[in-house]
């Protein structure tokens, strides 16, 4: 039996996942997918969070909703890979693997761009999106009354 391992069960890994148990046939591939969240977030959605668009229950869905049956889905932590074992270390055990995909997604940075962190902060790097918009159309735009985003935004535009 091989072993293909797909790393994170985010938008990647579960794509990946679904995508890989109809190509692979069931008696030669083990497909095993690895998250250390039992909760699959709808990133996308977290924009509409702060102005209650969404709730959290709207962007929080239970991790194996999304991994197709007869794949192995392990919660744990992935420690490290290991390329020249084609091994990968989790918290518990340690997995081999003949094909492996690594979707373990992003992280912010903001240290590595200028202006990002200190007084340049607003200035020259600025948020795309914030209620209170600038000047000059904080006045014209902004009704005071209860809006969301973006028909603020279509106003200034
Ligand atoms: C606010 C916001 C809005 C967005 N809007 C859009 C949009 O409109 N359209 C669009 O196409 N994209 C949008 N995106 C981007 C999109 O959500 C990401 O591109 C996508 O989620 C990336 O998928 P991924 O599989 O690479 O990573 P993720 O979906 O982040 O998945 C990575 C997974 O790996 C797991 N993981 C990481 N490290 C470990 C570890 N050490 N051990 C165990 N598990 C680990 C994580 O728990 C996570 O589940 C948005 C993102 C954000 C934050």
């Amino acid at each position: 039996m091989k072993n293909l391992v797909i790393l994170g069960a985010g938008t990647g890994g579960t794509m990946m996942a679904n995508h890989m148990i109809k190509k692979l046939p069931k008696d030669h591939w083990k497909i095993t997918v690895v998250d250390q969240f039992r909760t699959h977030y709808y990133q996308p959605g977290f924009l509409f969070l702060p102005f209650d668009m969404h709730k959290s229950k709207d962007v929080k869905k239970k991790g194996g909703k999304f991994i197709p049956k007869g794949v192995n889905y392990i919660i744990q932590k992935i420690e490290k890979v290991i390329p020249e074992k084609n091994t990968v270390v989790l918290e518990n055990e340690t997995l081999n693997s003949d094909i492996l995909i690594i979707a373990t997604g992003t992280k912010i940075a903001p240290e590595e761009t200028e202006g990002m962190q200190g007084p340049e902060w607003h200035k020259s790097i600025l948020i795309f999106i914030r209620l209170k918009v600038p000047k000059p159309c904080e006045t014209s735009c902004v009704s005071g009354k209860e809006e969301n985003w973006l028909s603020i935004l279509l106003k200034c535009l």
